[in-house]
This record gives C-alpha cells, structure tokens and sequence, in this order.
C-alpha cells in the first residue's frame, strides 16, 4: 500500500454533496427495511472474514500489532459485535409495548425507535479498525445511513477501510472520508442528525459545539485519566497478569488503560516486584525484541511521552529508541501529582506507582480530578471492592480484570463527565443510534367529556379523583 492519506485525499472534499448523497439514499426508505440491514451487516462481517490477514497487516504496519493483539481487540472484537448484533437486531427493531394506565383506556401504547438518517462516525487512531467499524455497526442496525471519518494517524488502516468500505457498499449508504481535521471540520459544518465521537476530551469540546449548532445529539467517547487500586489482597496470580497485559496492550495506547497506580504501602515493594517480574514473563528481558509489543504511533506522541520521563524514578524500562518509534513498558516512582505524567492523559507504557497510606487519601485525590473513563480495582477485599465503587464515578468499573468490560457487550460502554457523553454497544448500539418514539394510540369508541372545555367546577372534581389513574 503505497499512497498516503495525503495524496488520497489531495482534493477538497465536498462534504455538502456527500451528505446530500445519503439524505437522498435514507429518504428512499431502504435502511427500514430490517432484512436490507441484516444483510449488509451479514455482508460486513463477510467482508472482515475474508480481509483478515490484509487488517492484520496494516495493523502491523500502523502500531506494530501483533496478529493475537489484531484479532482479540480488533477483528474478532468487530465479528463478536456484527454476530451480537444479529441475534438480537429484530427483537430491538420491533415496536415495544409498553403499560397503558387506566386514564388513557381506551387505548394502547408503545415504544417505536426510529432511524435519525445521516449519521457521522469520528474514529481515531489507536484501535483504528474497531472503532470506526464498531459505531458503524449500531448505525446500520438502527437504520441509518453512515459517514466515517477514520484517523489520518493510522494511515495503512484507515485506506484499507476505505477500500473495504466503498467498493463494497453504496455511498449514499456507507461512505468512509480518508483526511484529517481539515476534512472533518468541512464534514462538521453539515447537517447531520447523529454523530458518534471517539477521541480526546479537547477534540471532543469542539465537537459538541459543532453539533449544538443544529442540535444534533450526539455519543462522545473520550479519554482521562483511569486509576487503579491495589490493597494487600491483591491477586499475585490472574490479577497481577490481567493488569500487566491491559497496561501494555497496544504499547498502553488504549483509552481505558490504567493511567496510574494507587497502591497500599505495606504491598508496594511486592507489587512493584511482581509488575517486573510479570512484564520480563511477557516481553522478555528486551521488550524491543518481543514480536508480541506494539510501538508508538508517531514520532509527535514518541516527544510527548518521552517528556513524561523526564521526572520520577524508573523503577522498571524506561529506555526509548525513536528510530523505532519504541518506548520499554516503564513503572515510575516518586512523581508528584504536579508532574505532567499525573496531569495528562498518558496514553503509553508508562504507569506511575502513587503509594498510598489511608484508602481516604486515595480516593480523594481520584475525586479531586475529572471522573475517569475506567477505574480498576484488583483486591480480594469485598468492602474494599464496595467502597470505592460507591465512592469513584467513573464511565466503567473493573474488579481484578482489566480491559475486558470494554468486550462484554452487555454492558453500557462510555465515558461520565470529562471522560465522555453517552455509551454503547450491544443493545445500546442499537439505542443510541435511534430515537425512541413514543406512540399512544387511542379507540375513538368513547371518551371522558368532562376533559373537554367548557370546563366544569365537577368535571374538575372528577379529574382530581382520577389522578391515580395515571399510574
Ligand atoms: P483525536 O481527538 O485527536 O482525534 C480523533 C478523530 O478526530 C480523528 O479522526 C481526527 O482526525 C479527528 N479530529 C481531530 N481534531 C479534530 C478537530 N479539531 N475537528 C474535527 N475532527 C478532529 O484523538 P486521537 O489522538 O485519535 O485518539 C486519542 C484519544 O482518544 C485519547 O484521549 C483516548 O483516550 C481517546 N479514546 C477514547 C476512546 C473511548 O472509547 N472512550 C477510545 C479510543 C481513544
């Protein structure tokens, strides 16, 4: 693959015209047909079984995945949605009904969701293929019709979309955008009726005021900062070996990795011990050798993170080589929460380890700061577990697992406060993607006259002794 996104997209795009192409293909009606949605996602899911080593591939190329990384967080996460999906697709589709309460007898009511029609899926970068396909997914099971805007920053990705996307499918249906900010700002100033945002909180401010211009609704899945807490009954088995793995899965370059540590003091020299020693376990003494660690995804993030190291004490890594784009899964000690690396989203292999005396003092620091998209608990300690679900809001919660809610698609997945507006998968693909019509459908047989004006000191009476009838 040799053209960049650049050259691809070296002619403004007319973002008016692409729009207008799918107003046009949502008014023919074609995306309310359910059979006409089962197919195309039956078609996507073909489509990903037969291009799986060309995904693997540019994902290789993109962040140097390995094909486990590949097909766990990226092709067979896409296949486990579209199958998800599919089985519960026509249940969702049909109108719900829902209680009639005596006052509104005779009649019937339900709930009825209803495609919003040109939807708008930002993605970025660092699980490419995932999150653009994923929201895309609940756009087509609801109805809609969908422009995708993947990252300009996984190039090799984001062109094999576009191939995928539009050569298989019509664009008044499906249309994937290759370009950057310039492309989907033009793509902003349209009107859409949905958009769905993954990306950072900055990006995604601006976003929401794009959107408020012709109130669209919209998901925005953001990032921050996720903790994660250890006490003495932490798990030196499964529990230290999920987080190691969520850590450094995607070099750390995952929205809902743990962003720092917040461990008990009488465990900190165990726990550091047995991070290193698990880390060695997976990657080897030279983690730039190991086929299975990915790399940074450009050299703006390489500076960005490697300034993150200029404070602290390496505990573990720490070495970069920029030629490489390679930064060693690093512990760091001693930082203060004044350091840059507990200011910003990390975003990379580094964790810092804050050691904390009383549980109080931990989580007041976590609730001093904006609420996190994930948060991690890894103790065997039910009380402990209880109180700092209850007391830390965050979009998620993991107890002595890491990552793997993002995949259990019964959950809600998203953000609260600064990390993100909204969630998804599942079932709740299909929601966010509709809007729940409310039907009340009366009998014209007989009615209440006393409702009808002119009113009368009785038929208020009446009407007062009926107020329990609403329920
Ligand atoms: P980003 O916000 O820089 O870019 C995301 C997308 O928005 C890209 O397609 C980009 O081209 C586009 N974009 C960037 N600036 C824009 C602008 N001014 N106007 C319109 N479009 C614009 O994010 P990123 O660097 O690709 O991803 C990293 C961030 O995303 C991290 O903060 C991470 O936590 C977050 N993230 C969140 C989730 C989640 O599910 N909540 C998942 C992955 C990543």
């Amino acid at each position: 693959m040799s053209a960049t996104i650049e050259s691809q997209v070296h002619n403004a795009i007319d973002a008016a015209a692409l729009v207008d192409v799918q107003r046009q293909f949502f008014a023919s009606g074609k995306t309310k047909d359910i059979e006409f949605r089962i197919q195309q996602l039956k078609k996507l899911k073909q489509l990903i079984i037969d291009n799986e080593q060309n995904i693997m591939d540019a994902l290789k190329k993109d962040l140097n995945k390995s094909p486990m990384e590949a097909y766990g967080t990226e092709i067979g996460f896409m296949l486990a949605d579209i199958d998800h999906t599919l089985r519960d697709i026509r249940a969702l589709a049909k109108p719900r009904k829902v209680k009639t309460p005596l006052f509104h007898q005779l009649g019937s009511s339900w709930v009825q969701a209803e495609p919003y029609g040109v939807t708008y899926v930002i993605a970025p970068w660092n699980y490419p293929f995932q999150l653009a396909l994923s929201p895309m997914v609940g756009a087509i099971a609801a109805g809609n019709t969908c422009i995708i805007k993947p990252s300009e920053m996984a190039e090799n990705t984001s062109i094999l979309l576009e191939q995928l996307i539009n050569q298989h499918f019509e664009e008044g249906f499906l249309k994937v955008v290759l370009g950057g900010v310039t492309e989907s700002k033009a793509l902003l100033e349209q009107r859409f009726d949905y958009i769905f945002f993954t990306g950072g909180t900055e990006v995604g401010r601006y976003i929401y005021q794009c959107a408020a211009k012709f109130l669209t609704p919209v998901t925005l899945e953001l990032g921050g900062k996720s903790p994660c807490f250890i006490d003495e009954t932490f798990n030196t088995n499964w529990g230290i070996k999920r987080l190691v793995w969520g850590k450094f899965t995607n070099a750390g370059q995952t929205c809902v990795a743990p962003d720092y540590i917040l461990v008990d003091k009488k465990v900190k020299q165990k726990f550091v011990d047995l991070f290193i020693q698990t880390t060695k376990d997976f990657f080897g003494e030279n983690p730039q050798q190991s086929p299975d660690y990915g790399r940074i995804i450009n050299e703006r993030h390489f500076m960005r993170l490697s300034r993150m190291l200029e404070k602290g004490t390496v505990l573990m890594g720490g070495q970069t080589d920029i030629s490489n784009l390679y930064i060693a899964p690093t512990l760091l000690d001693s930082v203060s929460v004044e350091d840059v690396v507990m200011q910003e989203e990390i975003f990379g292999p580094i964790l810092p380890v804050i050691t904390y005396e009383k549980l109080d003092d931990a989580i007041k620091l976590v609730n001093s700061r904006n609420k996190p998209l994930a948060l991690y608990i890894f103790s065997e300690d039910k009380m402990y577990q209880e109180r700092i679900l209850n007391e830390v809001s965050s979009g998620n919660a993991s107890i002595n697992e890491c990552l793997m809610h993002v995949a259990q698609f019964e959950l809600p997945f998203g953000g609260v406060g600064e990390s993100g507006i909204g969630a998804y998968h599942g079932k709740l693909s299909f929601e966010t993607f509709s809007h729940m019509k409310g039907v009340l459908k009366k009998s014209t047989i007989t009615d209440l006259k006393q409702r009808f004006p002119p009113y009368t000191e009785g038929g208020t009476n009446l009407i007062k002794k009926m107020i329990g009838w609403f329920l």
